[in-house]
């Protein structure tokens, strides 16, 4: 069975950046588990998997615009110390959940304190950076037309609800 929309798909993966550190793997756990066509990978990922079957292996360099977007200065911001008021203790590198100008969820990082100005970053921690790939496909089946409504897997490796 190919890989095309609508497929439930599991693959091995190890994720490296251009200086070759691994920054993220699925060695030593389980596969991971996605809809295809539906979003839940980056755009690019998706793009080199189409039409792939079980067993295949590829590597693929993935540029920032079919992943996490170029980094933008514009989603960095200086805010007051009040403005978190009720959390103890601010630290470089602690994240939090803000709304965006659209409304829309996105996290945003501290990355750094002078005195009452806190320095947030809304950048996805892996914006502007190319990624490389190196999957394995394990297997590809039919989603389940409940997996297809509800935009992700279900089950072993998908959501449990
Ligand atoms: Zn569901």
């Amino acid at each position: 069975m190919l890989i095309a929309a609508n497929k439930a798909v599991s693959i091995d993966y190890t994720l490296t950046n251009d200086a070759g550190e691994v920054i993220d793997s699925s060695a030593g756990g389980a596969p991971l588990v996605y809809l295809h066509g539906a979003g839940n990978i980056i755009i690019g990922l998706e793009r080199a998997l189409e039409g792939k079957q079980a067993g295949d292996e590829l590597n693929v360099a993935i540029e920032p615009e079919d992943a996490y977007g170029e980094y933008s200065a514009e989603l960095v911001a200086t805010l007051d110390r009040a403005m978190f008021e009720g959390v103890d203790q601010l630290e470089v590198g602690m994240q939090f959940h803000a709304s965006g100008p659209d409304g829309s969820m996105q996290i945003v990082t501290i990355r750094d304190i002078d005195g009452d100005d806190v320095t947030v970053d809304g950048n996805h921690p892996l914006a502007g950076q190319r990624l490389n790939f190196k999957v394995k496909v394990v297997t590809v089946r039919e989603a389940s037309d409940e997996e297809v409504a509800h935009g992700h897997i279900h089950g072993e490796g998908g959501h449990h609800h």
